[in-house]
């Protein structure tokens, strides 16, 4: 069994039963009407807005974020540091918001395929025009994808809906995107740090908009992890979450593809890339903390 909904959705329970002073709530529904749910954790003024699963194939990245808040309260119990990192100072300094999964349907989908008894299989194959969607499924169960629906210099790439790339009829179409945007704005977020799969790299620029002080953010994270900092071109330029954030509220947004090779990630590789990413985390939350 891989990393799906149900999985995550326990472990979610599973922290917030175990670990004192966290929050679970939803932030709203997917299209197949699975909650979308997000952790609150730490004490901090700051608070740091952190998201993973926007595409299908990457549910390795919702893994990664449940593994990092366990490791980091427990680290915190114990009163030990994490990779040299102070956490209690973070946690004191920062409030965590985390949605591992933005994209359930999209992940059960790219996992499990669709039964043909549910009644979106059927739509689906009319949409999209192909019969088996695991080991392809990028978007929602509209054949949207969400990380190109938020309105952030939206257009038209795919004309139809498609396993990806499909921006949607218009921006902020999707009830995902519906949710996170409504969340983000009512949230005051400082920062914002969505995690994708694969290639080793961090963006933190939208359309020349970030400041100097994001580079210098996007720098630190890259001496952590040992991952390039590179700046968006083509269809990946637009329509994005961390784009919308800089675009909207003039603040720090980052996306990080975390991990190498061909989608979906082995869950195995997470053992190898848990340090690196949980580093960019840190150092992100340190950047946080040292702002006045
Ligand atoms: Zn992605």
């Amino acid at each position: 069994m891989g990393y799906d909904y149900k999985k995550c959705t326990e472990e979610i329970f599973e922290f917030s039963k175990c670990v004192q002073g966290t929050g679970v709530f939803a932030i709203g529904e997917s299209v197949m009407e699975k909650k979308i749910y997000c952790i609150e954790y730490g004490k901090g003024a700051k608070k740091l807005f952190l998201n993973g699963a926007h595409h299908g194939l990457e549910y390795i990245t919702a893994a990664f974020l449940m593994r990092f808040l366990r490791e980091l309260a427990s680290a915190y119990g114990d009163g030990t540091d994490f990779f040299g990192y102070d956490v209690k100072r973070l946690l004191e300094g920062v409030k965590l918001f985390v949605v591992p999964m933005v994209n359930p349907d999209g992940v059960d989908i790219a996992q499990n395929g669709l039964d043909i008894t549910n009644r979106y299989h059927r739509r689906l194959i009319s949409m999209v025009g192909i019969h088996s969607f695991n080991r392809v499924w990028q978007a929602n169960a509209n054949g949207v994808d969400i990380n190109h629906n938020y309105d952030a210099r939206w257009s038209v790439i795919e004309k139809n809906p498609s396993p990806t790339k499909y921006s949607g009829p218009y921006s902020e179409s999707e009830p995902e995107t519906k949710a996170i945007c409504e969340f983000v704005r009512a949230e005051d977020f400082d920062m914002l740090m969505a995690f994708h799969s694969q290639g080793g790299e961090i963006y933190y620029d939208f359309d020349g908009m970030a400041q100097e002080a994001d580079r210098r953010a996007a720098e630190r994270m890259s001496r952590e992890s040992g991952y390039p900092v590179r700046q968006t071109v083509g269809t990946a330029a637009f329509g994005g979450c961390k784009d919308w954030f800089i675009k909207e509220f003039g603040r720090s947004g980052f996306t990080v593809e975390m991990g190498h090779g061909k989608n979906p990630l082995p869950e195995e590789q997470l053992d190898k890339i848990f340090e690196e990413n949980a580093r960019i985390i840190l150092s992100a939350m340190t950047t946080l903390c040292n702002q006045v």
